[in-house]
């Protein structure tokens, strides 16, 4: 409702409007979502539909597919025109390219905007006109371009009575039952979290930002990623702060959303390829036993096992963890990326595919500016570093409770267990990471 770029341009005309929520029609499951997204999106339209209410409108809910169904709405309520936010991803972005072919034979006007990042498409490129690949000079470049202000918040609209509107989409209506304990959805919720973080947690971002027990973070990205709030008052705001390195720190984070998104712009075959084309077919000899294991939260490394545990009950997890999880399940067990990237987008309530690609990718040591083959993370000296009381492990695994957190930094000797209820750990990091390094050199040598 604020700051909504389409929206805006739409009601500048004082002509009626339709807001629109298209739902796709899939049913079971999905390689993209899962139950908890859907669920904090079913709050997110619930919480929009309400708030149209409350300035005289209300939310109109289709479902099928998304040019069928939108040809019928123009038809029956004689609309000039369509106004959106564009999408960066290719799933997106194909829907706006059939729009755009129909929309003179509908004969309407398509009027799409650049919303949901600050910088998109070929606005940052390098001095001869390519996509940066590598995310410093990308960050200097981005960075000397002005800042969009924000837009107003919508106080008033008008929908043509006569449309007719389905009901508000529930979990079931994708074959989904609800799991987890997942953050309130809706704008009022975002917007306290964002207040929040102002007030608590900027000034002190840098510092804090690594440490998965602090609440060091945003905790924004579903917000960013549902459109609850806009990035142009999340990066004006945060800028208003003078919170110093802290707002710095902060913006250059958000400066790696817009990368990943415009890489995917760019190259939108990261999705089925790695990036970088001299690992493409590169062998992944992991089992599907392993990864079970790692989805489970059951692999006997604490620190990877407390971080799926928290993806699986929460929708979320911290970056540095999420990084943990992702070099882990790709360098220790050797499974393929798209599978860890697939299980990520089905259980993050802030899944986003540009993001989580990059992030995949970049933990696999495939991807654009990634973390280069050879650099591996060792999850106990990790666990020594980012959770040095152990607070996070046992938070997430109970088991654990009363193991000293010392016993997390090192890999315990075969036949040695942390606690009878918790596995051995099923590999051995110092073998598997010379495995990582022996797969890698013979991609490397073609
Ligand atoms: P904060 O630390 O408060 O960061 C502020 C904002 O900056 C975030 O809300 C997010 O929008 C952006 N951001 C921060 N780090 C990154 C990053 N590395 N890449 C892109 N944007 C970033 N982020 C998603 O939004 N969706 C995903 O599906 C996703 N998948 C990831 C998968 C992997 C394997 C990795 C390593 C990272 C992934 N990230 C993803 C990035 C990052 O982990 C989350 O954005 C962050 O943990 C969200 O918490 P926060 O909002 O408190 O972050």
């Amino acid at each position: 409702m604020t700051d909504n770029t389409a929206l805006n341009l739409a009601s500048e005309t004082g002509a009626q409007i339709i807001p629109l929520y298209l739902q796709s029609d899939w049913s079971g499951s999905s390689h993209w979502t899962g139950a908890k997204r859907q669920q904090f999106l079913v709050g997110c339209l619930e919480s929009l539909d309400a708030n149209l209410r409350f300035i005289g409108g209300r939310l109109i809910v289709r479902r099928g597919e998304a040019i069928a169904e939108l040809g019928k709405i123009v038809r029956e309520s004689g609309a000039e025109a369509i106004y959106l936010n564009r999408d960066p991803d290719p799933f997106g972005r194909r829907v706006e390219e059939k729009l755009k072919a129909v929309a003179p034979e509908w004969g309407i006007r398509v009027v799409d905007c650049k919303d949901v990042t600050l910088r998109e498409r070929a606005e940052v490129l390098t001095g001869s006109g390519e996509p940066y690949k590598v995310f410093t000079p990308y960050a200097k470049n981005w960075l000397k371009q002005a800042m969009p202000t924000p837009g107003r918040r919508l106080s008033q609209i008008t929908v043509p009575e006569s449309v007719r509107s389905g009901p508000l989409p529930a979990l079931g209506d994708w074959g989904l039952v609800a799991e987890g304990s997942i953050l309130p959805a809706g704008e009022k919720a975002a917007r306290e979290r964002l207040t929040h973080f102002l007030n608590e947690g900027i000034s002190r971002y840098h510092l804090r930002r690594d440490f998965p027990i602090e609440s060091g973070i945003s905790r924004l990205s579903q917000d960013l990623r549902f459109g609850l709030l806009s990035i142009r008052e999340v990066a004006q705001r945060c800028r208003a702060t003078e919170a110093g390195t802290g707002a710095e720190k902060y913006l250059g984070e958000l400066i790696w959303r817009e990368f990943y998104q415009q890489v995917l712009w760019h190259f939108p075959e990261v999705l089925t390829h790695e990036f970088n084309e001299k690992y493409r077919g590169m062998k992944w000899p992991g089992s599907s036993a392993h990864f079970q294991r790692w989805c489970d939260g059951q692999t006997g490394f604490p620190i990877v096992d407390a971080g799926m545990r928290e993806l699986r009950e929460t929708g979320f997890m911290h970056n540095r963890v999420r990084m943990i999880t992702a070099m882990f399940l790709t360098k220790d067990l050797h499974v393929d990326w798209r599978m860890g990237e697939s299980w990520f987008m089905q259980h993050l309530v802030d899944g986003e595919i540009a993001s989580n690609n990059g992030g995949w990718q970049w933990s696999a040591g495939t991807g654009a500016d990634a973390a280069p083959y050879f650099r591996i993370q060792n999850p106990w000296t990790q666990s020594k570093r980012y959770d040095p009381e152990g607070r996070y492990i046992t938070r997430w695994v109970p088991e654990l409770q009363t193991v000293p957190a010392q016993r997390f930094w090192t890999q315990p000797e075969e036949g040695d267990r942390l606690a009878n209820d918790y596995p051995e750990p099923i590999v051995n990091h110092a073998y598997e990471r010379d495995r990582t390094l022996e797969l890698f050199k013979i991609v490397g040598r073609g």
